[in-house]
């Protein structure tokens, strides 16, 4: 199996009809971009950069940070990368942050809640990113929005450190696309509103199955709650794709199910546009697509859709791909 996938590594990602969609992965530090590339990655759908703020003992530097995301944009050529800001607290803690103990630390300051409010920290990451946005194809993400204002506030920052860049002589590319993660379930629902003002979104599944199930992502005891297939993360993903093309706007997604032999069949009826998964899952996620009719997937949307439980979903999707 390993040497039929190794076949497609500079093979496009397409459908048993040559409809492209994009597979691109999921990186932690400049060192995962080997394993990308040579795994046949597209892109970096998600570039976590949370590492860059752990296990030290104060926060990374303008020029660190620049450092790290130059060598991932250079490395990656024209290949898009997708940054998310800093998702920190819940249950990632920075020791020298102090952090106040919280009953619901998921529910509570974190990521981007965090960021508006510290945005001494927020600047010096956009900063960094906006100059290293001339080294290649950046994109950057905001995760955890709840709300538009968050949004707007977010881009807002952003436009004002682009434009003292710019004052003080330093390039900036001019075309990066500015997006959001869709992980909390309200955004999902009014994906519309937010896609005449995002550049993109990216499906954040780990969070949104949590969030829209209640049950937590880590806890065994309701794990049979956190249902991937369940008719209603298919909803609201299908919402989400939909307001997006309705704005002209790409929908991608960078949670686990992205990579999943029993979703992919899923995303591709619901028309999404880019999955980002670990870098080894792509040449298997590569060699299904192929065996994939997108018309034919099309075509049982409304079925799937349609559907009252997460078992219904899969039984319907082994049928039609004989995954048995
Ligand atoms: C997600 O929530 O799906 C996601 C990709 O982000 P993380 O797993 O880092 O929360
Ligand atoms: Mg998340």
């Amino acid at each position: 199996k390993k040497k039929e996938w190794a076949k497609l590594k500079d093979e496009p990602t397409v459908t048993s009809e040559g409809d492209h969609v994009e597979l691109a992965a999921n990186i932690g530090t400049p060192q995962d971009v080997d394993g990308v590339l040579n795994n046949g990655g597209e892109g970096v759908g998600l570039y976590r950069t949370e590492f860059l703020y752990m296990g030290k003992s104060q926060l990374p530097t303008e020029e660190e940070q620049f450092d790290s995301y130059s060598t991932v944009l250079k490395q990656m050529g024209d290949k898009p990368v997708v940054v998310r800001t800093l998702d920190i607290g819940g249950d990632k803690e920075l020791d020298y942050l102090d952090l106040p103990d919280e009953m619901n630390p998921f529910l509570g300051y974190r990521a981007i809640r965090l960021c508006l409010e510290r945005d001494d920290i927020f600047r010096v990451q956009l900063r960094a990113l906006l100059r290293a946005s001339v080294h290649g194809n950046l994109k950057i993400m905001f995760p955890m929005i709840a709300t538009l204002e968050e949004f707007r506030q977010a881009k807002a920052i952003l436009d004002e450190e682009k434009e003292k860049l710019i004052n003080e002589g330093k390039e900036v590319s001019e075309t990066i696309e500015v997006g959001m993660m869709v992980e909390i379930p309200a955004t999902a629902v009014i994906a519309r509103q937010f896609a005449k003002e995002v550049d993109f979104f990216s499906i954040g599944t780990n969070d949104l199955i949590q969030y829209t199930m209640a049950a937590d992502r880590m806890n065994e005891r309701v794990s049979y709650l956190y249902q991937p297939y369940n008719p209603a993360i298919l909803n609201l993903i299908n919402n989400v794709i939909e307001a997006a093309h309705a704005e002209g706007k790409w929908a991608g997604m960078c949670g686990e199910m992205a990579g999943d032999e029993i979703a992919i069949p899923i995303l591709l009826s619901l028309g999404l546009d880019e999955f980002s998964m670990s870098a080894t899952s792509i040449l298997p996620a590569r060699t299904q697509i192929r065996t994939l009719s997108k018309e034919d997937w099309i075509s049982y949307k409304d079925e799937l859709l349609s559907k009252g439980t997460s078992d219904e979903v899969v039984d319907f999707v082994k049928e039609k791909t004989q995954l048995r």
